[in-house]
């Protein structure tokens, strides 16, 4: 079992914020022994999203993409320190995190701080509204668990409700209309699992809404997934055509109602017009919002005041305008775009740099000996030999110093779209060569590929079991 806490006053504490695909990432290839390492995050396991998608409809069980925080810590050599919380506050003059218990049982303390020598900030991001009205009150996002049960529940009760006796047209056409806006990779890949659902499952059970259930993707930019290639997009679009999902590009929501949402479309011409689509259900994927915890610390600091979407940082991950503060994955900003794929890269760079940085003060120590021994050393030869195991040591010192900034590899990108095909722009060879391919072999790789990403071998075997299952005797039926 681990070494037991309570904290080493001799260790550094490093705290880290988050328990997503950065904060994992780093716990996983951090040796704990180093420091005294405390989390905090309000969910108390790590969810593989690049599958919360397919828990919406019930092909996958939700419990399956959830991997508990305390199996991961579990392991560590050194014991690490969870809370369940979020963090509230950083205050980075006086090197404290404050934190609050946001579950619903609560103790008599629910509210405290826990200072830190090292901070990592790894809380992701929010969901983007933009601020139009409707949003929050009436639409169901796609980022966490309850939020793809919340979408399950509500696709039933949409197609419970339309068979309600007595239902006029006009209110089954609404109800049985499921609308998401946003034409990113989780609105398509959304849209491809509900198709799926309606097809393999809910056409059969319920054949009367079958001529009357639509599935619309609204999207304000011209076209759909821009990080795709032209050709893929142009796959997946024909794909949504023959899928019968309606994809209506350069049409932005303005506001939405409980029953509607309101939109602006372009024409060719340039002309706009004004249009309201009624729905019954409506899933929001319109990408990231800074959350306010890392607004509030921007705006503590004068460096941060030209970045808008989230942490600027330098090189090594480095908060801008901090000092032994780190940023990792959606709440930061870099080049490279918000995912689980940088995220995870970052998560891994800021464990070498730990572990590496903790090798470097036991070397500058012992040199620190060293050299006490050599100045109190008696004869020359005795001397000379401190020298060159000092010489050997500085030389392993500096190796280790010259850490070389973070650079992320890009492996491709990958997007389930319906009817057992995938859409993926590959880098083989760290990019030497990239092809893009669309189909159900790329499906099949789709699968592979995240059996083979999905962490422990217990999750591995459940979406195994779930994709038989959902195969086999089709997706469950209640709620
Ligand atoms: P997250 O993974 O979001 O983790 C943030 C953590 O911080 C969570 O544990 C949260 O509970 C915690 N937290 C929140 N607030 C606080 C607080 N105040 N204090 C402490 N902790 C807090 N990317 C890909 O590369 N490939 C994909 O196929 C893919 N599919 C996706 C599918 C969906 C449906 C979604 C929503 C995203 C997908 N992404 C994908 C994007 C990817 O999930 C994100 O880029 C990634 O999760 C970012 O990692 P992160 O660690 O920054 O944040
Ligand atoms: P996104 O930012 O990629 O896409 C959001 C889309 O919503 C944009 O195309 C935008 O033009 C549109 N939009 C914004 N406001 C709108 C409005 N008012 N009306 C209509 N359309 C509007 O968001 P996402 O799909 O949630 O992805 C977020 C991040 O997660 C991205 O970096 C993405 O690459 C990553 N991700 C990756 C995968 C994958 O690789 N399979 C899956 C999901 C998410």
């Amino acid at each position: 079992p681990p070494e037991q806490l309570p904290l080493d006053p001799t260790k550094k504490t490093l705290v880290v914020l988050g328990s997503g695909w950065g904060s994992v990432s780093l716990l996983k290839k951090l040796d704990t022994e180093n420091y005294n390492v405390v989390v905090i995050s309000p969910r108390n396991f790590f969810l593989f999203t690049p599958l919360l998608p397919s828990c919406t409809t019930g092909t996958i069980e939700h419990r399956s993409i959830m991997e508990p925080l305390r199996h991961i810590i579990r392991h560590k050599k050194r014991a690490v320190q969870y809370y369940e919380a979020e963090a509230t506050k950083i205050d980075a003059e006086r090197r404290v995190v404050k934190m609050s218990d946001s579950s619903d049982v609560k103790g008599n303390v629910s509210e405290t701080e826990v200072p830190f020598d090292y901070l990592v900030i790894g809380v992701g991001a929010e969901n983007a509204t933009f601020g139009i009205p409707g949003v929050k009150e009436n639409a169901c996002f796609l980022k966490e668990i309850q939020d793809a049960q919340r979408i399950r529940t509500r696709v039933m009760d949409c197609i419970e409700t339309a068979t309600f006796k007595d239902q006029t047209d006009e209110e089954k056409a609404r109800l049985l209309h499921m609308v998401i806006v946003g034409g990113g990779p989780t609105g398509i890949e959304f849209a491809g699992e509900l198709h799926d659902f309606f097809e393999e499952d809910l056409r059969k059970w319920v054949p009367d809404i079958s001529e009357k259930f639509r599935v619309t993707l609204v999207e304000a930019l011209p076209n759909v997934l821009p990080m795709f290639s032209k050709a893929l997009i142009e796959y997946t679009e024909k794909t949504f055509k023959d899928e019968n999902i309606l994809v209506r590009t350069k049409t932005m929501v303005k506001k939405v109602t409980d029953r509607n949402i309101e939109v602006e479309v372009t024409q060719p011409d340039g002309n706009k017009y004004k249009e309201t689509i009624p729905y019954g259900l409506l899933v929001w994927a319109t990408g990231n919002a800074v959350r306010g915890v890392v607004r509030d610390l921007m705006s503590q600091l004068p460096a941060q005041k030209n970045s808008r979407r989230g942490l600027a940082v330098n090189d090594y991950l480095v908060v801008d305008g901090t000092e032994g503060i780190w940023a990792l994955g959606d709440c930061s900003v870099t080049k490279y775009a918000p995912t689980a794929q940088v995220a995870s890269q970052q998560g891994n760079f800021l464990a070498r740099l730990f572990n590496s940085m903790a090798k470097t003060q036991a070397i500058e120590e012992d040199l620190f000996q060293l050299d006490q021994m050599r100045e109190s050393a008696a004869d020359e030869a005795e001397k000379a030999k401190l020298a060159a195991e000092i010489e050997v040591k500085g030389r392993s010192l500096s190796r280790i110093k010259q850490l070389s900034p973070f650079e992320y590899s890009h492996q491709g990108s990958l997007a389930y779209i319906g009817a057992d095909r995938a859409v993926a722009d590959i880098n083989w060879f760290g990019g030497v060569i990239s092809s893009a391919t669309g189909g159900e072999l790329t499906y099949l790789f789709w699968r592979s590929a995240y059996v083979s990403m999905v962490f422990s071998l217990r999750n591995r075997i459940l979406v195994l079991t779930d994709w038989f299952k959902t195969k086999a005797f089709g997706r469950d039926g209640e709620i």
